[in-house]
Formats: structure tokens, sequence, C-alpha cells
């Protein structure tokens, strides 16, 4: 798996969900599905007056969840910007030929009155797959995005008792000196950290 085959199941996915945050900080997300793929960039069509663009203006963090049939989660963080000015009327007209029914909802020339384009450039690509045993998961980023941490780590602390082991659902927990947890294969359930007996699992990120 890469950045780029995951895009290319979001595309296959065609609607997805995408989060941003208001005013207030209150979350906010709506369905979107008039977007362009690149091989490793996504631009997507909105419209002007809507509270999502007002949102990606003012704030920009923005984060697109994809579910395959296959049950995979694929999540992009990233900040959208609006697309250069120069190039708005060249992906206006991709996204509107690549989705012939958003001329329903703008027909003629009121798609550029109305519409922007923003660009998603930089940001980490998060890959779950719950279809297979053991669970998969990895990161990738596109652009200058960058990793961020999360799930459980066990430190030095580790006495060797093998309890959190014997707690993991995945059975994702090496024995060695200190016990070993195999990312690509962590549920991040929290059940290490709550059964060590001596604090050695602490939480990444
Ligand atoms: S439960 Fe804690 S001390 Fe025991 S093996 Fe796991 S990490 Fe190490
Ligand atoms: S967080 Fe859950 S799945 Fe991950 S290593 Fe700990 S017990 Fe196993």
């Amino acid at each position: 798996m890469d950045a780029k085959t995951c895009l290319q199941k979001l595309r296959y996915v065609g609607v997805l969900a995408f989060a941003t945050v208001d005013g207030q900080g209150a979350p906010q997300i709506r369905n979107i599905s008039a977007i362009h793929y690149e091989p490793e960039a996504m631009y997507f069509f909105t419209a002007k007056g809507k509270d999502f663009c007002r949102q990606l203006l003012a704030d920009g963090r923005v984060q697109i969840l994809g579910y395959t049939k296959y049950k995979e989660m694929i999540r992009l963080s990233a900040r959208a910007r609006p697309a250069w000015e120069g190039d708005q009327q060249k992906w206006i007209d991709t996204i509107f030929e690549e989705q012939p029914y958003l001329s329903n909802a703008y027909p003629g020339d009121t798609r550029r009155l109305a519409g922007i384009v923003f660009a998603i450039t930089d940001g980490e690509i998060e890959y779950f797959d719950l279809g297979v045993h053991p669970i998969f998961r990895e990161r990738y980023t596109i652009g200058s995005g960058s990793i961020t941490e999360k799930g459980y780590q066990i430190t030095d602390a580790c006495i060797g008792c093998g309890t959190c082991a014997v707690h993991c659902p995945q059975q994702c927990i090496e024995a060695g000196t200190p016990y070993q947890i195999q990312q690509a294969h962590c549920l991040h359930c929290g059940n290490c950290h709550a059964v060590c007996p001596v604090q050695a699992v602490r939480q990444r990120g």
C-alpha cells in the first residue's frame, strides 16, 4: 500500500466525508463527491457562499474519510487551500466533466460565479484494513505532509511479565527486552496500557 493507491481507493469510493471545524471549534461534516484526483493530490469543488468554504478559508484544516467495501478505512488529514487563481477555471471544468451530475446543480456559467476549487497537495494518509487478520494499518504522506505518531509503545520500564501479550486482541506484542508492539497490526485498543503492572506502556502522540 502507498499514498497513490490510497487516493485511487478514495476515488473508487466516490462520496467522501469531509470534516472541518467552525468558528466556535465545533466539528462540521458533509459528503463531497465533486473531486478530481491527481496521483498525489486532490482538488474539490464547493460554492463560495457555503459555510464549508468559509471554514476552509478561515482555518483550512480538513479530514477526509472513505470506507471501502473491503473494510478499508482511509483517512486523509490535510490543509486545503484555494487552487491557484489562474487554474480555477481549468479545475472547475475538469471536475464538471468528470462528474456530469454537477451541472444539474450549477448549470451553464453559474458554476464559475458560485464555485471555488480547493487543492490538497500536502497531508497525511492513514490506511486501516479491518478486513484481514491481524488487522493492518500504515501511514503515508503526500507532498510535505508529516506522520503523526499514534497508538501505544512499550518503554524500557517493561519487566517482561507478558501480561500485555495475553490481553492483546491482535496478538501483536512480541516478547523481548522490552516487549514490543507490532505497530502495523495494533488496534490502538489500549488493553496493554490498562493491564501493565508497572505502567511501562505509554500512549504515543
Ligand atoms: S505488561 Fe508491561 S511489564 Fe509486562 S510485558 Fe507487557 S509491557 Fe512489559
Ligand atoms: S493497543 Fe491493543 S492491539 Fe495494540 S498492542 Fe495494545 S493490546 Fe494489542
